[in-house]
Order: structure tokens, then sequence, then C-alpha cells
């Protein structure tokens, strides 16, 4: 893989924005910026209007919108996580996605499902195919959790399939527990002809938590990354913080400004997939048994340890 100017290997992070506050986050965020890691925030544009899934500010919080406005401005990618914390019908959807417009001059280029959101594209039990649906389904009915979301069900009043394919480019699918998102995802980003309504698909590296996030960036995997040429894409929560003290957000930090010291490219998600799709020999849609291998590797690993 070539990446930008010689670099050696490319890293991002596409952060969720559950539990993120202005205040818990800026001086990450400062962090990132000042080791000259740029990456990319999701947000939700609206305030909920009803019991919140995770809590976390929104673009109705005037200082943490400010905020986020001055990160776009600075270099990050602002994406979407849906309109607010909690389902949202077509038309609470297409008000967020005006007041994004409204507030940052253009749609959001990537979007990544909150969990249990009504309106998740292809989620749930439609994230897989052939039998994998089917095991998949058992194992959360087993679980206790849902496993039908209705985003790309044009019968269903949380419909948006056709707005996404209109505005987003980028859509989170697979989470998988490696470093090396290309390791795992070869294809990426991908087009599944059998999910029209998602222009494309990305894996990430699960940093569910701060213990995972920095397993994930640890000194070993950096320099293996870099020994490999790779791109790890974590899909991170950097609002969602241990009491312990910030000992965690330290040892984030610390990790963050030894990888930038490396001979990686730093840039939003949208930017390093971008530059994927411009390779040649790339393809936008995935081979059939591609696509099988990443669905049952991520399956597995969802019957291990419950991954994203
Ligand atoms: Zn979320």
């Amino acid at each position: 893989m070539e990446w930008h100017k010689g670099k050696r290997f490319a890293f991002t992070i596409v952060d969720d924005t559950d539990e993120s506050t202005y205040e818990n986050v800026s001086q990450i965020y400062a962090h990132l910026r000042d080791c000259g890691v740029l990456t990319t925030k999701t947000v939700w544009p609206c305030a909920p209007t009803s019991s919140p899934l995770t809590g976390g500010e929104t673009l109705e919080d005037m200082r943490y919108r400010e905020w986020v406005l001055k990160l776009q401005e600075e270099g990050f990618e602002i994406a979407f996580h849906g309109a607010t914390d909690h389902s949202s019908t077509r038309e609470n959807t297409l008000r967020a996605l005006a007041r994004f417009l409204d507030i940052f001059g253009c749609y959001p280029k990537l979007y990544a499902t909150h969990s249990r959101q009504a309106e998740g594209m292809y989620w749930g039990e439609r994230r897989l195919s052939g039998a994998r649906r089917g095991i998949y389904r058992t194992l959360q009915r087993l679980r206790g959790a849902n496993t039908l979301f209705y985003g790309d069900d044009p019968g269903s009043e949380y419909f948006w399939g056709d707005i996404c394919r209109e505005r987003i480019t980028y859509v989170r699918n697979f989470t998988f527990p490696e470093a090396n998102t290309l390791s795992r995802d070869p294809a990426a980003p991908y087009h599944d002809p059998c999910k029209p309504y998602v222009n494309f698909w990305f894996s990430a590296g699960i940093g569910r938590d701060y213990g995972s996030l920095c397993e994930l960036i640890s000194e070993r995997s950096q320099d293996r990354l870099m020994e490999e040429g790779g791109l790890c894409i974590v899909y991170a929560h950097l609002g969602r913080q241990p009491d312990d003290g910030g000992a965690a957000v330290a040892e984030f930090k610390r990790l963050i400004s030894r990888l930038s010291k490396l001979p990686g490219w730093f840039a939003p998600a949208s930017e390093i997939l971008d530059h994927l799709r411009a390779q040649p020999g790339w393809k936008p849609d995935i081979e059939p048994q591609v696509l099988r291998r990443m669905e049952w590797r991520w399956l597995l690993g969802k019957i291990r340890v419950g991954a994203d």
C-alpha cells in the first residue's frame, strides 16, 4: 500500500460521541491536535426529546457546539451518529442533517450507527447474510438483545436509506480486535450490492473502552502496524472514561504522543478512505467470498467476546 507522501502506515480514530461532553473530551482533542493526529469525531445534532440511551452533549449545547466548530476549522472531520441519543423518525433525521449542514456548511461524509437507534442502517441481523444471519439472531435473542433496525426499510417511519445514499459516503460496519484494519477488511472501503442504500462500508478496530483502546494502540501494536505498512482505524469512545483519576486517559495520551513520532499518515477517516478508493486495483463491489470470510470472523468474535 502506498501511503501519503511516503508515510509507512496510516492511522485514524472514529470517535463515538457517547458520554462525550466539552468538559471530558476537549483536552483529549487538544492533545491530538498538538500531536498532529487529526481524526474523526461523530456528533448528535439534536438534543434528546425522551430518555437518552447513553448521555453526552449535542450540538444544542452551545459551548460544545462552538468547540466542535473549532475542531472542524482545525482540520478534524465531523461525522454523524444519528440525530440524537435515541431513535429518530425520518422527519427528525432529516431535520438533524439540515442542522448539520447549517452549522458546518456541508453534510457529514461518514456515519456510524449509535447502538439501539431504531434507524440503524442494515443494523442488527441485517449486518449479516446467509446462515450467519440466523445464527446471530438466535445468539442475540438468547442475550435478550434486539436484532431489528429499520433505517433501510422503506415501509418504516425510521427509513432514511435514500437520504443516506444521497448524502453519506462512508458507513461503519464490523469491528475487530486487530489494530491493522486492512488485515481483517482487505477490500475497505467496499460496496455491498445487497445493501444498496450504503455507498461504502468500512471496518475498524474495537475501542469499546480505554482498556481495549490502549491495547489496540499499545507500543507493540504501533511497531507492528508500521512493519506491516497497515492502516489502523480505531472505533473509540473517548467520552466513556473510567473513574480512575484520569490514569486511562493519561495512558492514551502517552501512546498517542509516541505514535505521532512514528512516520505515519494521520488524517481523518474519510480522507484515508478516499485515498484507498483512489488506489489502482481498488474495486467498488466486494467479492462475495471476501465478505463471507469477514462476516464469519466478526460473528465468531461476537460469540466469544460480544464485539460491536
Ligand atoms: Zn454511540
